[in-house]
């Protein structure tokens, strides 16, 4: 499938063809974050409450929350310029399509991606400036919105500027696009990731029912391409909050050589406060999966913490008691064990 071809699967599905467009769509929702579902994910829906529909579908409960900070992680005040999030030593974020192929109805961007960027290229220009000049990252996350929203020789353009730059070892791509419109991996567009290594590609999967046969494909091409694969998901209520449904989909997310790497905690803009999982529960569901899933499957479990604090990784207290000889450890059974 070649550019064109993608970009034509971007359109909504037909009206009346789709629980996209049911009764309960939560239309004033709709008007803050407008609904954006391509063809190919559409249908998969069955309906709007399954897990993916609870993903893209607009709901009435998005007017019931009452966060009001758009911005909870202060990406914009750890923003040196334009399109550049710079919060780490070492490593930055570069925006580089403000456009995703769905619109999650949790999405911690909103508030990007709601806005066209008229002036993307002159932003951009001076995001690489910045990246440039700072001598100290190593590493640049190419997010956005979708990264692989942009045009092939866009991209190429970027990663070639990018991998000019001496001082960066490595790159990364942070991308929903293989799960949610895998027919934007073609060939073509991973032999020109594979021509700028190491780089590495995290993709946002939420749910097994997102793992079809094109995703399938997908993957493997980036895989076969020596492109090291891991995943993010969001833990969602109502949608991924259950041992079984993680652990199937951290499993089948290794046989697609996909490594789980993250399972992030909500960030709280508005209108998510219905996909909430409390700390409590998120951390027993992460025990559940220590034991019996395979350690490469077991994700970290991240908490980005509000005002700009940064990840950290959320663990099920292990050590019960330090003492000076030993300190008392709980196993994945329950078990109490000693360490000396
Ligand atoms: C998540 C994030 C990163 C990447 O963090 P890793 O722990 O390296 O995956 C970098 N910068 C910002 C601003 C982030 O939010
Ligand atoms: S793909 Fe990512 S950036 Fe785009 S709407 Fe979904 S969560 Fe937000």
């Amino acid at each position: 499938m070649d550019e064109t071809n993608w970009r034509d699967l971007l359109k909504p599905p037909a009206d009346g063809s789709s629980p996209c467009w049911g009764p309960d769509s939560g239309l004033r929702a709709r008007a803050l974050f407008p609904v954006r579902v391509n063809a190919y994910f559409a249908a998969l829906i069955q309906s709007a409450d399954d897990p993916l529909g609870r993903q893209v579908i607009p709901s009435a409960a998005e007017l019931d929350d009452p966060a009001t900070a758009d911005d909870p992680l202060t990406e914009e005040r750890q923003s040196p310029v334009p399109r550049v999030i710079h919060r780490y030593p070492g490593r930055v974020v570069l925006l580089v399509s403000d456009q995703c192929a769905v619109h999650c109805r949790f999405c911690m961007r909103k508030r990007r991606v709601i806005q066209t960027h008229r002036d993307g290229k002159p932003q951009l220009d001076r995001a690489l400036a910045y990246i440039r000049q700072r001598t100290d990252i190593q590493e640049v996350i190419l997010s956005g919105g979708d990264p692989l929203m942009r045009a092939d020789a866009d991209l190429a353009a970027l990663l070639s500027e990018l991998r000019a730059m001496p001082h960066l070892r490595r790159l990364r791509i942070h991308t929903r696009m293989p799960g949610v419109l895998p027919q934007r991996v073609t060939p073509a567009l991973v032999a020109l990731l594979a021509g700028y290594h190491p780089l590495y590609v995290n993709i946002h999967f939420n749910h097994p029912a997102e793992l079809t046969p094109a995703v399938a494909t997908a993957c493997n091409r980036l895989a076969d391409a020596g492109i090291p694969l891991g995943s993010q998901t969001v833990l969602l209520k109502g949608v991924n909050d259950d041992p079984v449904v993680l652990t199937d989909l951290m499993e089948r997310l290794l046989d697609l050589r996909v490594r789980p790497y993250c399972l992030h905690m909500l960030d709280r803009v508005p209108g998510t406060r219905h996909f909430q999982v409390p700390v409590e529960r998120a951390l027993s569901l992460l025990a559940a999966l220590r034991g019996p899933l395979s350690g490469m499957g077991v994700p970290h479990m991240m908490v980005d913490l509000p005002g700009g604090g940064g990840k950290m990784a959320l663990t099920p207290d292990a050590v019960i008691a330090k003492g000076p000889e030993q300190w008392w450890i709980r196993n994945w059974q329950g078990g109490i064990y000693t360490y000396p």
